[in-house]
């Protein structure tokens, strides 16, 4: 029985419920007066329901397709303005026992290399990245309870958080690893991670179990209940996300929406985001064996509907795509992307590129001051804030802010202030003098007067040597 408040996976992601919203979809996908009145629900910026906006990725009148875009747009722009948040992931190990199909790091897998950090290769990697000018990582690791228990992620937070080289700090960590305990979490929590992201993969069981056939990750509902204990645990910011080409994507966005619903009916604030990863070619793993690709154009959809469905929650673009599709999906919702990612265990600290330990191919390839520069003309803010976290405003907190657009007076001007850091420790010269114009465009628009003259005089203080100023 579907029950958003169970804490069954099953009751809270019920097939039947899903099934059933689908076929709704299917009959209304030309509905234009129905379509219309979902339309004019998310014009209030409150957000629909799984069957809601089931049914606008279902439509089929163009007109109307065309409708949900803009309204992404406007979204996005209401609740984010121009900002993109930075990051880059850090591969600790690839130890893994489980048999994900999908996934290099398989067990099964014997042309992989093996590899784990050491605690100074952690330190090597992460100033490299400092050296790149990040402030923000997400930390990834397969799963391997003797070769990266917990208590190796926690002494590389540790090590991550205290390298202070040059200019240079790691403030927000982020984490994506397995599955674990309330107990586990509730250390994780205590060592001042940030984000606590779990891909669900898919959402349909039978799929799940088929693709997961070994492992500790094979147990679904142990898996689809992780965000709970998480939250349990005192982590009260989690990242949702499916890996899209494993199954059907309407299937996948249902059960997604599902989830959403479920953390903020249970706990009152759902994901601080949502990732939306498709599958890529990597050792060992032929995307084409998966059957359920997702063209780009419904990518697309499936972005703005998901910006249209949850405006609150932030979402999350890797560099599995090209350059081509970040500046699409930027328009459409995404608040976050990752620059300069390498995705091999120790391949920071590298000069060229390693591929024998990838995760998966890396399809935007730039490093992260192009990637930089390629926001600024593009007319949107990067930012390296890591604020709120260290401020306190996670959560409920953040959501209750992020509702009223009340944010936008926090992540504006730290979106600046980090940008300089940024121009002045990392950046090439022609990034520096684009930039510094959109610096000087962008403070105009600090909403009060008093916070304006404050984030001018901070600027100046960077530009002194002065860091770390937020709001
Ligand atoms: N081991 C952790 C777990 O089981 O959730 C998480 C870390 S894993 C390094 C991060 C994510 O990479 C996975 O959740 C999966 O969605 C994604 N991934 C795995 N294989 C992939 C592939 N071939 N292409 C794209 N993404 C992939």
């Amino acid at each position: 029985m579907y029950d958003p408040k169970s804490m069954k996976a099953d009751e809270f992601i019920s097939h039947e419920e899903i099934v059933a919203t689908l076929e709704f979809a299917d009959a209304h996908k030309k509905d234009a007066d129905l379509i219309d009145s979902i339309l004019q629900k998310a014009r209030e910026r409150k957000g629909l329901s799984h069957r809601e906006a089931s049914v606008l990725l279902a439509c089929e009148i163009e007109e109307k397709n065309k409708e949900i875009f803009e309204l992404a747009k406007q979204i996005k722009d209401d609740f984010y303005g121009n900002r993109i948040v930075i990051f880059a992931p850090l591969y600790l190990s690839n130890y893994c026992v489980n048999g994900c199909l999908y996934c290099p790091y398989h067990i099964k897998n014997k042309t992989i290399p093996r590899k784990k950090l050491t605690q100074d290769e952690v330190r090597k990697e992460v100033i490299a990245l400092q050296d790149m000018g990040h402030k923000r990582l997400a930390i990834e690791s397969g799963e391997d309870p003797v070769n990266n228990p917990l208590e190796y992620i926690l002494e590389c937070i540790k090590t991550i958080y205290s390298i202070k080289h040059k200019n240079g700090a790691i403030r927000r960590v982020n984490v994506n690893i397995a599955a674990t305990t309330v107990e586990n979490y509730r250390r994780l929590k205590e060592a001042g991670i940030g984000t606590y992201i779990l891909f669900q993969e898919t959402y349909h069981r039978e799929a799940y179990e088929y693709l997961h056939p070994t492992g500790p990750k094979h147990n679904y509902a142990y898996h689809t209940e992780a965000h709970d204990r998480a939250m349990q645990g005192g982590i009260d910011d989690v990242g949702l996300g499916v890996l899209f080409g494993l199954d059907k994507y309407r299937y996948e966005f249902a059960g997604l929406l599902m989830h959403a619903e479920h953390l903020e009916a249970v706990f009152g604030t759902g994901p601080h985001t949502i990732s939306v990863p498709r599958i890529k070619p990597a050792d060992d793993i032929d995307p084409n064996d998966f059957d359920n690709s997702l063209s780009d154009e419904m990518f697309e959809k499936i972005t703005a509907c998901i910006r249209v469905a949850v405006p609150y929650t932030g979402m999350i673009i890797s560099t599995r795509e090209s350059e081509e599709t970040r500046k699409k999906l930027l328009q459409l919702g995404v608040t976050q992307i990752s620059g300069g990612s390498r995705t091999s265990v120790g391949g920071y600290s590298e000069k060229e590129r390693p591929h024998d330990t990838e995760q998966f191919d890396v399809s935007d390839q730039r490093t992260l001051d192009e990637v930089i520069k390629w926001l600024i003309e593009l007319g949107f803010l990067p930012s390296f804030c890591t604020a709120c976290y260290r401020e306190g405003r996670t959560g409920d907190r953040f959501m209750a802010l992020c509702k009223s657009k009340q944010i936008q007076n926090y992540c504006h001007p730290n979106a600046l202030l980090t940008l300089q850091e940024y121009l002045i420790d990392y950046a090439t010269e022609k990034t520096r003098e684009k930039g510094d114009e959109m610096i000087k465009r962008e403070l105009e628009k600090v909403s009060t007067p008093a916070a304006r003259e404050k984030c001018a005089q901070w600027l100046e203080e960077i530009k002194k040597g002065k860091r770390d100023f937020r709001f």
